[in-house]
């Protein structure tokens, strides 16, 4: 087969090495890609926002399958104009795609279909959305109800604070994605993710996995589009698996399919794990960043006949096969991510840092100039690695770490501490 996945990051990358690993690739594409992405396939200058040009690729290249990684085309419908085009598609259509592109249709769908999620209400307008705030009280959660990268959600500690959150999501401070807000109940608890690939009519579980978004040690300061990941995530036992399957993944492609809008892909539902059980905080319709880097690195079998499986609804005899181990990834990104840093650094030591035991390094912002490796985005680089425990699999990924040279890049030192604790428990 002949494929074309779509997208620049570290999930891209992670993508490409386990596509390319299956014997059913042909050859591999990858528009636009990286430096890292580069040594697992061709990659190809193409605006993914074009889809009339993404088309005529795959036309002229005989492209039989389109992954795609990120959120933004899946909104637009690439898959819908894909598909059209007589071309296999994997990933939601753009109307299942409203589970990540509209919180205020995932909560409407939650609430028809008696799935597990915070109280919340939905405003077009501010007035409305404050008199909810104060009779709800603080800790309250403001959310835009489009995509705003990473940007639309405050948990707001005090009703001050909420009240701000509004205003400036309704003077258009987060644009399009803030013309509607969200307001919903705080839920306490420990967060895991869990990921389910879907085929329209049923879902098998992928695997769990816990991220840690804050740029800083201990999980503080400003969010990130996350600087760290491992699965499984122990605290996802596979009693809440189980119910995060039964009460919340399956009703959810039930209730699609009953609309009208069948949910193909690979459905990463964020989940509050509360004192009442798991509740849904909110879908993606993708595979998280840095989320899918543990996840295929723990996936023993063949990634291409699962997505296909997705793709022509029979997932239903289908089996999946995973290294018992635990898989951690560390992000490295350029100094003064999350906010303004420079690009064009270059990064040595990657050979050196690839050869420690259970090390995968994927690219997330890399590009080739001249034999070198220059950083080329915030988060650079995702150095995962395989082990026995998550602390071991944290202990290789660090040690790789140090054999890097790279200045101008900076990582969090903690990547998995909770895990680590609750294993040195055990
Ligand atoms: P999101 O951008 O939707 O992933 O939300 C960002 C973060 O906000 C989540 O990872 C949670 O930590 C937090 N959050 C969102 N909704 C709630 C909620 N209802 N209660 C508590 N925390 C929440």
């Amino acid at each position: 087969m002949n494929i074309l996945l779509l997208g620049a990051g570290g999930r891209e990358h992670a993508l490409a090495w386990k596509i390319a690993a299956s014997p059913l690739a042909d050859r591999l594409f990858c528009a636009p890609g990286n430096a890292g992405i580069a040594k697992e396939c061709e990659l190809v200058a193409l605006d993914v926002a074009d889809h009339a040009a993404v088309i005529a690729f795959c036309k002229a290249n005989r492209v039989d399958l389109v992954v795609v990684g990120p959120e933004a085309p899946l909104c637009a419908g690439i898959v819908d104009d894909l598909t059209a085009a007589g071309i296999k598609a994997f990933g939601p259509s753009k109307a299942a795609a409203r589970l990540e592109g509209s919180k205020g249709f995932t909560k409407d769908l939650c609430k028809a279909n008696n799935i597990p999620t915070a109280a919340y209400e939905r405003f077009l307008a501010a007035a409305p959305a404050k008199a909810y705030v104060h009779a709800r009280g603080a800790p309250i959660v403001i959310k835009a109800d489009g995509l705003a990268a990473g940007k639309g959600v405050v948990v707001a500690t005090s009703v001050a604070e909420a009240e701000a959150a509004i205003d400036m999501m309704f003077a258009g401070g987060l644009g399009e994605a803030g013309a509607e807000v969200v307001v919903e109940e705080f839920l306490a608890g420990e967060e895991a993710s869990f990921f389910a690939l879907c085929d329209g009519e049923t879902a098998i579980p992928l695997a769990s996995a816990q991220d840690h978004k804050r740029v800083s040690d201990g999980d503080e300061g400003p969010n990130t589009g996350g600087m760290g990941a491992y699965s499984p995530a122990p605290v996802m036992t596979s009693e809440l698996s189980q119910r995060a399957m039964d009460e919340i993944v399956l009703p959810t492609v039930r209730a699609m399919k009953a609309m009208g809008a069948p949910y193909k892909g690979v459905l990463y539902a964020g989940l509050m794990l509360t004192a009442d059980g798991p509740k849904l905080i909110e879908y993606n319709v993708r595979f998280g960043d840095p989320e899918c880097q543990v996840l295929m690195l723990r996936l023993m079998s063949d990634l291409v006949p699962a997505l296909l499986a997705c793709c022509d609804g029979m997932l239903r005899n289908f089996d999946l096969r995973w290294y018992p181990d635990a898989a951690l990834t560390v992000v490295m990104a350029a100094k003064g991510y999350p906010g303004s840093y420079a690009k064009g650094s270059a990064i040595e030591g990657l050979d050196a840092a690839a050869a420690v035991e259970g090390v995968e390094i994927f690219h997330a912002g890399t590009k080739a100039e001249g034999g070198r490796i220059l950083a080329n985005g915030g988060r650079v680089l995702n150095v995962c690695a395989l082990g026995k425990t998550v602390g071991e699999a944290q202990a290789r990924a660090y040690e790789a770490i140090a054999r890097i040279k790279w200045a101008e890049g900076f990582c969090r030192r903690d990547i998995g501490f909770r895990a680590v604790a609750r294993e040195r428990k055990l």
